[in-house]
């Protein structure tokens, strides 16, 4: 099947997308197979025995269980082959990244390892440095770790303080500052530490080495979660930094910091589908054991909704992970076409999809706290207790809201980020928005009418929702012009409307490719159909919102059609349900 044109990120809110354009986890091939069960057999051979002793914050075990990993070549998967890596795709690396994501505090480890400390160097590094350290950290003989935050400096991360002064002789930068919340401080080798040179407004960054005088490393915190893993504070008073370990060029840090953080961010989107599927798997389990009133729970109708929507949002948010996850091997195998070096194109291409990243990391988190309370209820009152697993889950559930971007901070991007590809001209979001504006009470409006098949109506909804979107964009910046940015409640509900069009379009387009492949979509069809009727009445919610705070002379109509754009046609969301419940019992782990 020929692929269209690779989508520009955010432009699925103004552009047409085939199954055959998207990539679908049905569709992994044996390698990429034999990586995912060679993470999860180190993790059940190695990892989960262990979980107990980590939770008391034992920093030797996780520095050991880390090397392990490191040895098994778990930890190159992302490292080309020239710096002792397996160079393996984007979508490789992101199904690596789901199967370790189940393992708790170790996934927080090994991913801050993999991520965060080795990827700067690995993509922004000289050739030496590359030599030096990125051999080193893909196979777990150095561990490494990302300084970014700041006691004054965590959303507004280049408002930090630490500073770097040249040397006279300019053999060596003088470091001086405090980093907080590091993960991986209490064991880790290498760090990259973002700091000001002299006067700089903007952050360079710096290779230290943690063995350097003057670099003093804190306790660890006393954390909800996440416990194994280790978090400190780390001061540098006075450190010696050769000149040799500036990382890019002089002011390059901040550019460096958030490259980093969108690979961070799409990570952390496969991380808690892991997560998820194991508190799944979990959960119905004890439901098919547990009895009350001389039943199992698992056939209480109130449970099978329970399982039924743990699966559904988990199946959804998979559905667009690798979506974008392909889009972004996509892009690389382009620039690297046009003469990219192999490293750069990687981080450019993750940076181009900036958008879709930050759609993964809040919809992937909150998705995976909204598995983790519901696996605690479904367990009742031993859900509470820490004997089991889904208590951990839960705690360690949390921390995926905060880190690598507030989930506060990233739904603004997503909609700022749109907006302002649109406006370099990359796409024709705007010019799109104004001319649905102005056919307000003329424009084409999906409505589900017999014969339409399945597809053709869920796709009619998904394209209603995308006139909502824009309308609302188009309605809020006429009102608010360069002020918009100071309207976050309005920005949240449009962001949360493009979050669920770009996850429901990933998990329309994928089910309607099982059908293609396979004839029959069967349970898939369930999942979708609950999925964009849900996703439909929410929109609608959420655009009502935004159009009674913006409360403009053009609300009337904005209203009228965002009532006719959302209007569905019924789904007996109970027996679609209890049908994939029901799948779930019997498969008595999480197998979609
Ligand atoms: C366990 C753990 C591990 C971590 N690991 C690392 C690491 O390895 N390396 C590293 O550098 N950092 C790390 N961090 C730091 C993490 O990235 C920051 O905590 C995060 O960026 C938020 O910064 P903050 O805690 O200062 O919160 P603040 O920035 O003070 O935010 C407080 C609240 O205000 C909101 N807020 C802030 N600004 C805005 C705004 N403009 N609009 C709307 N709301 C806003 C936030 O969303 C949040 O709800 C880690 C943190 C934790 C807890």
């Amino acid at each position: 099947m020929e692929k269209s044109e690779l989508l520009k990120s955010g432009e699925f809110l103004v552009r047409e997308v085939k199954p055959e354009d998207i990539f679908i986890p049905e569709e992994y091939d044996e390698e990429q197979l034999m990586i995912a069960r060679t993470c999860r057999d180190f993790l059940e051979a190695e990892v989960y025995q262990h979980m107990e002793q980590l939770e008391k914050g034992d920093r030797e075990l996780m520095k050991s269980l880390l090397k392990k990993s490191g040895e098994l070549g778990l930890m190159g998967i992302a490292v080309s082959e020239e710096y002792g890596g397996f160079g393996q795709s984007f979508v490789t690396q992101m199904l690596a990244a789901e199967t370790i994501g189940a393992a708790y505090s170790f996934s927080v480890a090994f991913m801050a390892h993999c991520g965060i400390g080795t990827l700067p160097i690995m993509y922004f590094g000289n050739e030496e440095q590359r030599e030096r350290y990125v051999t080193k950290l893909a196979t777990g003989e150095l561990l490494g770790a990302y300084c970014l935050t700041e006691p004054g400096a965590g959303s507004d991360a280049n408002s930090g303080k630490s500073n770097a002064l040249p040397s006279e002789d300019g053999s060596h930068y003088v470091l001086n500052g405090q980093k907080m919340w590091i993960t991986n401080a209490g064991f880790a080798d290498t760090q990259t530490v973002f700091a000001k040179i002299e006067n700089d407004r903007v952050l360079s960054a710096f290779i230290v080495d943690t063995a350097s005088e003057g670099v003093v490393i804190g306790p660890d915190e006393h954390k909800m979660g996440i416990k194994g893993s280790s978090t400190a504070q780390i001061y540098y008073n006075d450190v010696k930094v050769p000149s040799a370990n500036l990382l890019g060029k002089r002011g390059e840090g901040f550019r460096i910091a958030l490259s980093i953080l969108h690979m961070g961010r799409i990570k952390l989107g496969a991380n808690v589908i892991g997560a998820a599927k194991r508190a799944i798997t979990n959960s119905v389990k004890y439901a098919s054991e547990r009895k009350q009133f001389g039943t199992q729970i698992a056939n209480f109708g109130a449970i099978k909704h329970k399982l039924a929507e743990m699966v559904i949002r988990t199946f959804a948010a998979e559905s667009a992970t690798y979506r974008v996850s392909r889009d972004i091997d996509d892009l690389v195998g382009q620039y690297k076409s046009e003469g990219c070096e192999k490293g750069r194109a990687t981080i450019d291409a993750i940076a181009h999809y900036a958008v879709e990243a930050a759609i993964l990391k809040v919809y992937g988190s909150e998705m995976l706290d909204f598995v983790a309370d519901e696996a605690v209820q479904i367990h009742g009152g031993m859900g509470y207790s820490a004997e089991m697993e889904v208590e951990r889950g839960y705690r360690d559930s949390r921390i995926n809201r905060i880190f690598e971007g507030t989930n506060e901070i990233n739904r603004i991007l997503v909609v700022d980020t749109a907006m302002k590809r649109a406006m370099k001209g990359k796409y024709g979001l705007f010019e799109e928005a104004e001319k649905l504006a102005g056919a307000i009470g003329s424009m084409e409006i999906y409505k589900a009418k017999k014969p339409d098949d399945f597809f053709t109506e869920k796709s009619g909804y998904i394209k209603n929702l995308k006139k909502i979107a824009l309308l609302l964009l188009n309605a809020a910046s006429n009102t608010y012009d360069r002020k918009l940015v100071h309207e976050q409640e309005i920005l949240n509900n449009i962001s949360d409307i493009i979050m669920e069009i770009y996850i429901t379009e990933s998990l329309a387009l994928r089910v309607k490719k099982i059908e293609l492949i396979k004839g029959d979509a069967g349970i898939y069809r369930d999942i979708l159909d609950v999925y964009v009727y849900d996703t439909v009445q929410k929109v609608r919610k959420w655009a009502m919102d935004a159009i009674h705070s913006i409360d403009n002379e053009s609300s009337e109509g904005l209203i009228k059609a965002v009532g006719d754009l959302s209007d569905t046609a019924g789904v007996n969301v109970k027996a679609a349900r209890r049908r994939i419940a029901d799948k779930l019992i019997e498969d008595n782990t999480y197998k979609f």
